[in-house]
């Protein structure tokens, strides 16, 4: 394993050096004019892509506003005007006899002067009264209607771009979210980690379409001029997962088990009416996001009252849900005192609100794996350790000294292993009583525990038997360490100062020979030599090879 790591390396090493030698070379050989710039496209004489309007793109109930010209005429200086946040149908602008008509769609890949609306640049002559006209479909929802900006190119495209980007980093952080839970639940299993990624999943959708982006940079989800269908059915979608969310995360869910029924009913509500949004005509679509309105605002108060209660009664957790809830309830606020900014900002409003629960949802969501890795950690401990003497058990044991094993084959150190067992233990179980064996067992445990150093470790293997692990020790020097620890447990048991008690052990000694053993020969090997420390009489240490030496001889 070590060896293809280097070999590895290696090969990277020798790959980055033949670049460096050969790229400059290659260079060398064919002499390139020195060039500081690039410049791509050219001059062009077609005109700048846009669609004529046609009676059917205007076709319908609609608005139109009439920008006049300043008193005395426009300056003759060019006008840029954007219109976002129209949610369906065509925009048509007209000055003179110039006239546009685009959608959220398409003006992002015609146009691309302006990136979050649908845009035009002119320039009326000097002195000229002519009006700019602007129509678009009579809005869903009266508080839907679009922002018109109008001002010099530059600084209209800047703000449209801070706009965009703005749009963009909220999906940006979705996928960024969503792909982080991705491999929280490669790492934990946990099936919540999926769930959140589905719910990521659906606001980026809901958030595409909703910001235009769907249409960016070129369209890729067929929204096309049903958009405002797509987002009635989207946000069905994403208030079926945005309402429970919301309530689990004000610890609704906690402590009011029983409305699990109410919501799941609620969201499976919520996705049929969102099924049914392609049958439905303008004045039903128009009821749908009433209702959802309501579905929203009833749903944000119900987890605001849950967690403010929750908050109440000391519960710590309620605070991320508050938190979370929170730009929601400023919105609806904002809505009801029909504030300027909202008009302006819907769409990154709803976008960064949204952006913003994701965020606190992921943070409960890595609290929760945090527990986990606590419950896992603390399971594998339990799973690990003695519980009457809280030595680490046979399984640590057998697992330490595989590990242990291959770190002295790869590194080429020595290996020692004592195999520990108390003399006539039956007997002071007999003599003195099982809780007396147990104190027995516990106390050897201890001045195991207290002997061994900092690179050495000791196990409980089960009954009377204790394993001791001595890597980078020779052996006379690992029998020195053995031999210490002898007298320290016969110690220990007198320290007891039970009458008639002594306690003592035999340890068997064996070293790992490095392609001759397996890690049971070693094992095994260490309880024969223990066995031969019983045989001559026990309470002393027995080195496997010189018994071996002994019995050829
Ligand atoms: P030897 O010197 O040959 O090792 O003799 P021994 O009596 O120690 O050997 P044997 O293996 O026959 O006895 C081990 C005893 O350890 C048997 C068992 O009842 C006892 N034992 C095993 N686990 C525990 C325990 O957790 N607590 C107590 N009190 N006794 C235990
Ligand atoms: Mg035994
Ligand atoms: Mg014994």
């Amino acid at each position: 394993m070590g060896s293809t790591g280097v070999q590895w390396q290696g090969w990277v090493v020798i790959v980055a050096l033949l670049c460096a030698v050969l790229l400059p070379s290659e260079a060398a050989a064919t002499p390139q004019p020195v060039r500081d710039y690039l410049l791509l496209g050219g001059a062009t004489d077609e005109p700048t892509p846009h669609r004529s309007c046609t009676p059917q793109m205007l076709h319908g109930p609609r608005q139109t506003l009439e920008i006049p010209a300043p008193a005395g005429g426009w300056s003759g200086q060019p006008q840029a005007l954007d219109v976002f946040n129209v949610f369906a149908g065509e925009v048509m602008i007209r000055h003179a006899a110039r006239e546009i008509c685009g959608n959220m769609g398409d003006a992002r890949t015609r146009d691309s002067r302006f990136r979050a609306g649908i845009g035009i640049v002119i320039v009326p002559p000097a002195g000229s009264a002519e009006p700019i006209v602007v129509s678009w479909a009579t809005p869903l929802k009266e508080r839907w209607g679009p922002t018109l900006r109008l001002g010099a190119p530059s600084p209209v495209q800047q703000r449209d771009t801070a706009r965009l980007l703005v749009r963009a980093a909220c999906l940006a952080v979705a996928l960024a979210l969503a792909l982080s839970a991705l491999m929280g639940f490669f790492s934990a299993r946990d099936r919540l980690f999926l769930v959140y990624v589905g719910v990521c999943a659906v606001f980026m959708v809901w958030q595409s379409v909703l910001s235009g982006l769907s249409g960016y940079p070129e369209p890729w989800f067929p929204v096309d001029v049903d958009s405002a269908w797509w987002l009635v059915g989207l946000t069905a979608c994403a208030q079926a997962v945005l309402l429970p969310v919301l309530w689990r995360l004000n610890v609704g869910d906690r402590h009011w088990p029983r409305w699990r029924r109410t919501w799941a009913m609620l969201s499976c509500g919520l996705v049929l009416a969102a099924l049914l949004v392609p049958w439905m005509d303008w004045t039903m679509l128009g009821w749908m996001a009433d209702i959802l309105q309501a579905a929203h605002i009833t749903g944000c108060a119900a987890a605001l009252l849950a967690g403010v209660w929750a908050w109440s009664r000391g519960e710590r957790w309620a605070a991320i849900g508050l938190i979370a809830v929170a730009p929601f309830l400023l919105m609806i606020v904002a809505d009801l005192a029909r504030a300027q900014w909202l008009l302006a900002h819907r769409v990154e409003s709803l976008q960064l609100s949204t952006t913003w629960l994701l965020m606190m949802a992921a943070y409960a969501l890595n609290q929760r794996l945090g527990k986990l890795r606590e419950q896992r950690d603390e399971m594998r401990q339990l799973a690990d350790t003695d519980s009457l003497t809280g030595l680490p058990n046979r399984r640590a044991g057998l697992r330490q000294l595989g590990a242990q094993i291959a770190r002295a084959t790869d590194e080429g150190t020595p290996l020692v292993i004592g195999f520990l067992d108390i003399d006539l233990f039956k007997e002071i179980n007999d003599h003195h009583g099982h809780e007396t064996g147990d104190a027995v067992l516990v106390a050897v445990a201890a001045a195991l525990r207290g002997s061994v150093r900092s690179r050495e470790e000791v196990f409980r293997m089960g009954g009377e038997e204790f394993l001791l692990l001595l890597p980078g020790a020779s052996r006379a020097v690992a029998a020195g360490r053995l031999e210490q620890i002898r007298r320290k447990i016969s110690e220990a048991g007198t320290a007891l100062q039970v009458p008639g008690l002594q306690v003592t052990v035999s340890i068997g000694l064996a070293q790992w020979r490095p392609d001759q053993d397996d890690l049971a020969g070693l094992l095994r090997r260490a309880d024969h030599a223990m066995y031969g420390a019983k045989r001559a009489g026990r309470d002393r240490v027995m080195d496997g090879d010189q018994l071996d030496a002994g019995s050829a001889a």
